[in-house]
């Protein structure tokens, strides 16, 4: 039977969960078809604030990478804007002129930021916080500029507002009423989390309304409506969200402030439905994800034909993810006639707790200081709880207590709906030890992180005694509990050769592993059995399979090496011809010194290499990218060394070796670092007659200035430390770690003194010898091979950005 036709517009966090829990009840039923106008695959928007405040980090918050649409067979269209829906004919259509014909549809369109309408606001320098985008920019603003300014002392503006002081910035917070987070708190609380929030540097200006943003063509500072002005080089406005309904009133689907669905969220228009924070359900909208989720189960169900629950409305509850500022409110939080409340205010700690009751019932709560109440709470406000209930347990304080005394249809995870049944089951029937494992198997902590000190409750209460030395292993994936140390030293003492005998002896939980664990595990089984071990290419990303960079649509990047960034006629004009030949659409000069030919077709790639006949640059690889140079001694009048012939020495022997992650290496010649060798894995720095090695440098998003190893007087001596060195990092790093992470967590000293040890360097480089001895050109490879040229360039659809 052909399969139904099932299309979603909103790549979001609502969208997604609910082709999820799709999956989970009919895998194989439709073909689904995703748009999201955002270019990243699903990530967790929540943590965007943790990103912000440097506890994570952008590439740690994607929820479902390019690999799992593609393990899915879910055709996702990225960057790419839904622009009209024909509703009679049942097919959309975006903004790159696609169609696509649906039988049933889910708009999940989210939000937009609601930008004030006042003089100034188009200025540069002001931003919303919704996506990636909005945090990359307030980072770039923060690396130049001193003075930023946040209109909003909500949930929201308060998590930008504590980022910033983390980037390094003075910030000022606007906000219209005469305490913080009004929607949520009550004075007593609101003025608490302000002394708190001042302590930690912030300053506040309450009671203002922002009349005009300042500056000719960036931001200089805002005025407010009682005339004062203060000095701003950013300005965050975080005042709140609005449906985003456009596309669905201009296709007549029926809309309030959001899209009208009903209990089933259903809207007016047959075979179309809405969740997430875009459809208004019993005129409600909703911007927290708990709801969302709820709304995204009770529409599988509905698309998969069961009989399920309807879909009430939810209470809503919120955490301030703010580090050192314990906030909770849920459910109703002032008193009125009707609504009385029980307060605890302790002075001296800090905390405040505020439990409210109407008609004897528990029906909203306001937690400051100490919020490990606060599921027991919820729990109690969802099932509208009796007073009773509350004083039996609320007040002992203990989270031991609070833990035992939680019955097991208890919500522990509020955004994913996990109860501690669901987590104690799975502990035990599936041997889990520590909070990723759970959060792996029952989605409980999953989305703001605030429920994992509960978690960690439960896990310790379940495995009594086992606890605490296992909890603090980290699985590498959810496919089994051991950790990335005790794989590679089972593969080692096992002698395991092959990724399944590692799943199967190893007791994997999948039969097949995941897109997380099968490359880690071809990698660690390549770096332990470097000759015998055979490459597993279909554990491979894309990227790597194929040996060019997959492009936004579907055509291929290829970057020949140029050993050192050192390049000669012959070379260019082969590039050029090849240019010619294959139609390619750009020719651009990479940060690595060498040239990117982009949009090539898959089917071109064996010809096109034949063509050029120069190695690949491996600028998809998890190996040696570049080794960048300055021009040195033979150009400059300022170098002391040969640069370039180091660069391109190193670049010679360490080509093509599989590392964790990518590697990139610089030369400069003389301590002005034209090379830019102190954001390098390795980089190399020039100094009169000796070279100075520096180490775990990085100059992406994880901006890490690279440490003085040490120096030595020769290029040989130069080579034989960063041998030692790679090989150390390829054999104790975890699989998708770079140096910059790997040096912080194993230590500096401790690389340094096993670097330093003579007999050690020498047996590393002996072990990265024998791993080198039997590489070869990729290109060349395939080449010469019409099997593998069948087998994984004849055209075959591939779907755009695929790739993580
Ligand atoms: C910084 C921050 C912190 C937050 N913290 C919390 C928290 O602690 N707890 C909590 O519960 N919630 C929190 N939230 C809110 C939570 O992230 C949202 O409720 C949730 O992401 C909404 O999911 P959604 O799928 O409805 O919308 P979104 O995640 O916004 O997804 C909608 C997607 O649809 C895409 N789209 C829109 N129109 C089209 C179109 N025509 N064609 C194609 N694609 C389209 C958009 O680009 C977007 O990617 C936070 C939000 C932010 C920004
Ligand atoms: S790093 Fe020094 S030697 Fe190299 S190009 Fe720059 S100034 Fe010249």
């Amino acid at each position: 039977m052909a399969k139904q036709k099932l299309a979603l517009i909103g790549n979001g966090m609502a969208g997604v969960r609910c082709i999820e829990e799709i999956l989970k009840i009919q895998p194989e039923r439709f073909e689904v078809t995703v748009f999201g106008s955002e270019p990243h695959p699903n990530y967790d928007r929540i943590q965007l604030s943790n990103v912000l405040q440097g506890a994570t980090t952008i590439d740690d918050i994607t929820i479902n990478d390019w690999n799992w649409y593609k393990e899915n067979n879910i055709t996702l269209f990225s960057g790419e804007t839904v622009t009209n829906i024909d509703t009679a004919k049942q097919i959309i259509y975006s903004d790159t002129n696609r169609a696509v014909e649906y039988d049933q549809l889910i708009l999940a369109t989210g939000s937009i930021p609601f930008i004030l309408p006042i003089k100034g606001a188009d200025k540069k320098g002001v931003t919303a916080f919704r996506n990636i985008e909005d945090c990359e920019k307030m980072i770039e603003y923060s690396k130049s500029y001193k003075k930023a300014a946040v209109i909003g002392g909500g949930l929201l503006g308060l998590e930008a507002a504590r980022g910033l002081l983390n980037l390094g910035m003075q910030v000022d917070v606007i906000h219209l009423s005469e305490y913080l987070m009004d929607r949520q708190l009550d004075p007593t609380a609101g003025k608490m989390l302000q002394r708190e929030l001042e302590s930690q540097g912030m300053n506040f200006y309450l009671g203002k309304q922002t009349q005009e943003v300042l500056g000719e063509f960036d931001v200089k500072g805002l005025r407010f409506s009682d005339g004062e002005e203060i000095s701003a080089d950013l300005v965050v406005m975080a005042v709140g969200i609005k449906p985003n309904v456009q596309l669905a009133n201009d296709c007549g689907i029926p809309v309030n402030r959001g899209i009208i669905v009903d209990d089933y969220m259903k809207t007016g228009i047959p075979n179309i439905y809405s969740v997430g924070e875009c459809a208004e359900h019993r005129e409600m909208v909703y911007g927290l994800v708990a709801p969302l989720y709820e709304q995204g189960k009770v529409l599988a169900k509905k698309i998969c034909g069961l009989d399920g629950k309807s879909y009430e409305g939810s209470v809503l509850s919120t955490k301030l993810k703010v580090s050192g500022v314990d906030v909770f409110s849920a459910g109703e939080i002032f008193e009125d006639e009707q609504a009385k409340s029980i307060k605890e205010f302790n002075e001296w700690n800090g905390t405040y707790k505020k439990v409210m009751i109407r008609n004897g019932k528990i029906s909203g709560a306001v937690l400051f200081g100490d919020t490990k109440e606060s599921n027991n709470l919820l729990s109690m406000i969802n099932k509208n709880a009796d007073v009773s209930e509350y004083l039996k347990v609320g007040t002992s304080g203990d989270p031991s207590s609070l833990v035992t005394s939680m019955s097991h249809e208890e919500i522990v995870c509020g955004c994913n709906g996990v109860t501690k049944g669901d987590i104690v089951t799975a502990i035990e029937s599936k041997g889990l030890t520590s909070i990723e494992e759970v959060k792996g198997c029952t989605n409980a902590s999953r989305s703001c992180g605030g429920c994992k000190p509960l978690v960690g409750d439960i896990l310790e209460l379940t495995l009594g005694a086992d606890f605490s030395e296992s909890n603090h292993k980290e699985s590498i994936c959810t496919c089994t509990t051991l950790s990335r140390d005790e794989v590679v030293a089972e593969i080692r003492e096992k002698n395991l050769t092959h990724t399944r005998e590692v799943m199967n002896v190893l007791g994997w939980n999948t039969s097949d592993g995941c897109s997380k664990c099968k490359p880690a595990l071809n990698y660690y089984l390549g770096m332990i059995h470097p000759v015998e071990y055979e490459d597993e290419k279909e554990s491979r990303y894309v990227n790597e399979r194929l040996h060019a960079n997959i492009q936004k649509d579907g055509t291929f990047s290829v970057v020949p090496r140029m050993y050192g960034g050192v390049t000669n006629p012959d070379q260019l004009r082969k590039i050029a011809n090849v240019a010619d030949k294959y139609n390619v659409k750009l020719l651009k000069v990479t940060g690595g010194q060498r040239i990117d030919m982009f949009g090539v077709e898959k089917e071109d790639l064996p010809s096109v290499w034949a063509d050029l006949d120069m190695p690949s640059g491996y600028a998809y690889g998890k190996t040696l990218r570049t080794v960048k140079t300055c021009v040195g001694e033979n150009f400059c009048r300022f170098g002391t060394q040969d640069s370039i012939g180091l660069g391109i020495a190193l670049e010679k022997k360490f080509e093509r070796v599989g590392t964790p992650h990518k590697v990139k290496m610089a030369v400069s010649a003389c301590p002005r670092n034209c090379a830019e060798s102190g954001i390098k894995d390795l980089g190399v720095v020039g100094v009169d007659g000796a070279w100075e090695i520096y180490i775990g440098g990085n100059g992406g998003t994880h901006l890490r200035a690279a440490e003085l190893l040490c120096k030595v007087k020769t290029s040989d001596e130069v080579i034989e430390i960063a041998g030692a060195y790679l090989q150390h990092y390829r054999e104790t790093a975890n699989y998708l770690e770079r140096t910059s992470v790997w040096v912080e967590r194993v230590g500096f000293d401790t690389i340094k003194t096993i670097i330093g040890d003579k007999q050690k360097r020498i047996e590393l480089n002996q072990r990265l010898d024998e791993a080198i001895s039997v590489l070869q050109e990729p290109w060349k490879e395939i080449i010469e091979s019409k099997a593998i040229q069948t087998g994984l360039f004849q055209k075959v659809k591939i779907p755009a950005k695929s790739n993580k």
